[in-house]
């Protein structure tokens, strides 16, 4: 910043103080003065005043004195001899204390009260003489000594001396008097002057002040004003102190600046608007030949969202309920858990979750079967639900694990009744294919702590049911550190896991995939399976998650599909086909992060040699949806390998139709749930439909998951479905059966295993 040759506010403010620095000075050298003055003039008069007394008294004296002697010379009383004495001492005590003071403030004048006190001693001895011829009766003598020894003359002129000296002091007491005034007056003139003045001076300093700074700043704001208003052209004058005159400076070239870019940018508008108005030209241009081409893809297009508006709702519930139960589901379970900590850790409330584990589910499922499995689910449903309030929410986790929620706790015992509540509600015994069934429930519970998260609850939950089922089935327990120990078994599983992979303990069973028009098959899905040492044969459900939690996944996924490639290669080699056989490929969330994944997906097929088209990956709709832009972009790069892409499981994940556009899939997989209620009338049945004309709409491959009936599989040739996949067809089963199953239809029409109406 430049500073001109103008007076900065600090100089001012210096200069300032140093005036009145100076002024202050002199008001006090000019008081000071005066008040010398003053005290001299009444030091003067004080002497005058004691003068005067002290003449005063010697005067009266020396009068006595003689008046004394004559007295005594009339009445011869002795009395008057003391009278005189004391006179005579009066008047000699005042004469020295005359001279004294002349000695000290006037020492010419003391020789001439040398003299009067010479001159009254001679006059006393006089006196005293004239006493002693009195004193002895000798009056002739005591007469010629008063008359003719001088001493009357010499009274006379001590008298005399004494009242010219008299009046010399009162003259003197009125001067100083005079003085005295005088320094009083000029005194007060001189401050009623000063005051004025610096009363004056401030008023101008503070004027001059303000209009110096506030002038300059009034012109800069009201600049700023105009410029803010749009005016670049105001100007602010360079005035007042260097600092505003320099803000000045800074507004002015501010204001240049501004100028400049919006130069600039009205120039690159101008050159945008220009090169948008031509595009716009061109694309009307183009849109004007389209128009025939337009109208057939608006239909489409309208139909795509009329049928997209049925569904999404529809999809929305589905996606956060449990089409068996219809309670909240895990997804929905988890969000309202994560909103109930961050509400309790507002008002300090806490909430408590319970995990619930239906005791031996699996041989109710196994011997009655799965609808009578599915019926007791929805009846247990109901009786969890019945024992919460109305701000509880009760989810079912999958299988036979169900969740509640209860916030607003008052204290662990409200879950313990809640908890109690709910086993004795399950223990009542239920009807089920004409055969009564006993139920029991192992409920954990864990109680939110201040750093509780939604995982780490329900984590915790599950631990305290894990912990309630090892006790003794039918129970409740409630989380405690000490039981994660007992979580070792989950643990030993993954240990096992890890080596099942590398002991090759993991099989592939396959699945076909049936054409409906022509029940031929199409292709087979692969399904890995744990080949148990001690428990048997493992279903991916009892150990999948725990190779997602691990990381195990991407081991494991990338050897399911080497194993299937060079499998479907060899199937396709050895009962060629048109087209050749698929094989269908389930990839995880975690193998979709992964960055290798393509580069294994290109390996597997160089090494197997199977033609890409042949190979179908099936992601389900959730994984793509916890990242969809990163999912997106490895959906793409998969693509550009020739390999076809499947949504698993459509209708259970996010189903978000306009992130469903863009994906660039080939085949939508509808979801087992919706298939199973499609035999009947019904909201599954129309949902179904809708899902079929959806994917018709885009143009997708539609395959039918878990057909398990003939009049689902009627009902989906009726619509058009392009394909099947379930137990009325086949089971997955292992390599060599699948071989023995394409030997045996050699091309022709699969067999439908069970037959019912
Ligand atoms: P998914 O991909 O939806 O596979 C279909 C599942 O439904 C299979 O269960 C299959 O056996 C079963 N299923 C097929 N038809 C019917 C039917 O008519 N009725 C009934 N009740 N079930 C039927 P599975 O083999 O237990 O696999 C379960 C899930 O595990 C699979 O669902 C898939 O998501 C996953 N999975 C299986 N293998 C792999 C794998 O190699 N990698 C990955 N990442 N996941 C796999
Ligand atoms: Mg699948
Ligand atoms: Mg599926």
């Amino acid at each position: 910043m430049k500073f001109g040759h103008r007076l900065s506010v600090r100089a001012a403010t210096a200069i300032l103080v140093v005036s009145v620095l100076a002024a202050t000075g002199f008001i006090v050298a000019t008081t000071r003065a005066s008040a010398n003055r003053h005290q001299t003039a009444s030091r003067e008069a004080t002497r005058a005043i004691n003068n005067s007394g002290h003449y005063e008294d010697a005067l009266g004296s020396v009068y006595d004195e003689w008046i004394t002697v004559i007295a005594y010379f009339l009445q011869k009383d002795p009395a008057f001899l003391d009278r005189f004495a004391a006179s005579r001492n009066r008047a000699d005590t005042a004469l020295t204390a005359l001279r004294d003071d002349a000695v000290l403030h006037d020492p010419a004048d003391a020789p001439r009260l040398d003299a009067l006190i010479q001159m009254h001693s001679q006059f006393s001895g006089g006196d005293q003489e004239v006493i002693a011829a009195i004193s002895s009766g000798d009056l002739a003598s005591a007469i010629n000594i008063a008359t003719n020894s001088g001493l009357i003359d010499r009274s006379e002129q001590l008298l005399a001396d004494l009242g010219g000296r008299i009046t010399d002091q009162r003259a003197a007491l009125r001067t100083a008097q005079d003085d005295q005034q005088a320094a009083e007056a000029s005194t007060l003139r001189w401050s009623l002057g000063i005051g004025a003045m610096s009363a004056l001076m401030m008023l101008a300093i503070g004027l001059a002040a303000f209009e110096w700074i506030g002038r300059p700043l009034r012109r800069a704001s009201a600049v700023t004003r105009a410029i803010a208003a749009g005016d670049l052209t105001a100007q602010v004058e360079r005035s007042g102190p260097a600092e505003l005159a320099n803000l000045a400076t800074d507004v002015n070239s501010m204001a240049a600046a501004l100028i400049h870019r919006s130069e600039e940018l009205n120039a690159y508008l101008a050159k945008n608007l220009e090169a948008r108005t031509a595009d716009l030209e061109r694309a009307n241009g183009e849109l004007a030949r389209e128009v025939d081409v337009r109208k057939r893809a608006e239909e489409t297009l309208a139909r795509a969202l009329e049928v997209e508006h049925e569904l999404e709702e529809h999809l929305r519930h589905q996606a956060f309920h449990d089409p068996l139960t219809d309670l909240a589901n895990r997804v929905r379970f988890m969000d309202r858990l994560e909103h109930g900590l961050q509400h309790a850790s507002r008002r300090a409330a806490g909430l408590a979750v319970l995990f619930i584990d239906l005791d031996d589910f699996k041989s109710v499922n196994d011997s009655l079967g799965h609808p009578a499995g599915d019926q007791l689910l929805i009846a247990v449903a109901a009786r969890l639900q019945s024992c919460l309030r109305p701000g509880d929410t009760a989810a079912r986790l999958g299988g036979d694990e169900f969740a509640i929620l209860l916030e607003e706790l008052g204290d662990t015992d409200h879950a313990i009744s809640v908890a109690t509540r709910m086993i004795d509600v399950l223990r009542v015994p239920m009807e089920l294919s004409g055969t009564e069934v006993f139920v029991r429930g192992s409920i954990g519970i864990a109680i939110s702590t201040a750093v509780s998260t939604a995982d780490e609850l329900l984590r915790r939950a599950d631990v305290a049911m894990y912990s309630a089922k090892s006790d003794g089935k039918g129970q409740f327990a409630i989380y405690r550190a000490s039981m994660e120990t007992s979580m070792l078994g989950h643990l030993q599983l993954a240990g096992e896991l890890q080596r099942a992979v590398e002991r090759g303990e993991l099989v592939v069973h396959y699945q076909p995939s049936v054409v409906l028009s022509s029940q031929k098959i199409a292709g087979v899905e692969a399904l890995v399976r744990w080949q148990h040492p001690t428990r048997g044969l493992l279903l991916p459900g009892e150990f999948i998650h725990i190779a997602e939690e691990t990381g195990l996944i991407v081991t494991i996924g990338r050897w399911v599909l080497r194993e299937s490639c060079f499998q479907a290669r060899s199937w396709q080699t050895e009962y060629p086909s048109d087209p050749p056989l698929t094989i269908a490929v389930n990839v995880s969330a975690r193998q979709i992060h992964q960055p290798g994944l393509v580069e294994v997906v290109a390996e597997a097929l160089r090494d197997s040699g199977l033609p890409p088209n042949s190979l179908i990956l099936e992601i389900t709709e959730s994984l793509v949806m916890q990242n969809a832009e990163l999912a997106i972009e490895r959906l793409h790069e998969l693509k550009a390998l020739g390999v076809r892409l499947a949504i698993d499981d459509f209708g259970t994940g996010y189903s978000s139709l306009s992130y469903l556009r863009r994906f660039p899939v080939d085949i939508l997989k509808i979801d087992k749930s919706f298939v199973d209620g499609v035999g009947e009338h019904g909201k599954e049945r129309e949902l179904a439909q809708s899902i079929i004309e959806l994917g018709q709409t885009l143009n997708l491959e539609i395959v039918a998951e878990g057909v398990e009936r003939a009049d689902q599989l009627g009902w989906l040739k009726s619509r058009n479905c392009d394909l099947a996949q379930g137990f009325l067809f086949a089971q997955a089963i292992s390599a060599d059966s699948i071989r023995a199953l394409l030997s045996e239809t050699a091309g022709g029409a699969m067999p439908v295993e069970e037959q019912s109406a």
